[in-house]
């Protein structure tokens, strides 16, 4: 589904991603995690062109990348994301929020769109929340909003960057069940958090990321109970 191959990425002088090679299969489930600053958002945004990048390779769902633009809007296509602010429409209503890009963008009549939009939010458990407004929602509903949003554009990948960080407690439950039903269901997923509960639930490979690399790739039970990288260690020593 993805393909990264010698990935460098530079912010000026700041060289952001060191050869970066990743490889994801159909229906993978990847966790990223890293100290803060070590390049995991800068990496999944790579994967939607919302960041360029300077070397490398990139492929994503057999549709190449490097050196040509005119893909990106194709990729964009198979690629949902959901970001740690929900970055919903305040003045538009949940419905409208998730109907507004197949109506305009895909040219979806409005019925479909309006079915299909209610199928999602019955995925995340909110249909009842339909007709309000962001802001009337708490911020674990928002989340699933934005989560439906999402698949209401049918991605065939779904990038997380720490969806649950900017959420109360009490609420980050009820974003990690729809995402863990989300990983069941089969899409393939690349996931930003420390949510380390939902790693060893769901995750086929946990990816450790320092420094702009991948300092260590490995299963959940053998990055839990065996890292093998002394950055890795200490970084489980301080969240686990
Ligand atoms: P993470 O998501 O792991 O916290 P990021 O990918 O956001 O890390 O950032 C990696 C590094 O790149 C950080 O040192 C950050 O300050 C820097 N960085 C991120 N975005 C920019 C930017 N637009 N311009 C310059 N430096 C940036
Ligand atoms: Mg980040």
């Amino acid at each position: 589904m993805i393909l990264m191959e010698g990935l460098h990425k530079w912010y000026d002088q700041f060289h952001v991603l060191k050869d970066i090679n990743l490889s994801v299969a159909p229906k993978e489930r990847i966790v990223i995690c890293g100290p803060s600053g070590s390049g995991k958002s800068t990496m999944i945004r790579c994967i939607n062109r919302l960041e360029e990048y300077q070397k490398g390779r990139l492929v994503v769902d057999g549709i190449e990348l490097t050196n040509n633009l005119k893909n990106i809007e194709k990729v964009r296509a198979e690629v949902g994301m959901v970001f740690q602010h929900f970055n919903l429409f305040p003045h538009l209503t949940v419905l409208e929020n998730l109907t507004l890009a197949p109506i305009w963008v895909r040219k979806t009549p409005k019925k479909e769109a309006m079915e299909a939009a209610m199928h999602h939010l019955n995925q995340v458990h909110i249909a009842e929340q339909a007709n309000k407004y962001p802001g009337q929602l708490s911020g674990g509903q928002q989340q699933r909003v934005a989560i439906a949003r999402s698949l209401c554009m049918k991605p065939r990948i779904m990038l997380f960057d720490e969806p649950t960080s900017a959420l109360d407690p009490e609420m980050i439950k009820e974003v990690l069940d729809v995402m863990i039903e989300l990983a069941q269901g089969g899409m393939t997923m690349l996931v930003v958090t420390h949510e380390m509960g939902f790693a060893r639930k769901v995750a086929d490979r946990v990816l450790f990321m320092d420094g702009g690399q991948i300092v260590e790739s490995n299963t959940p039970e053998l990055f839990f109970t065996n890292p093998q990288h002394e950055r890795s260690q200490l970084f489980l020593e301080q969240i686990l």
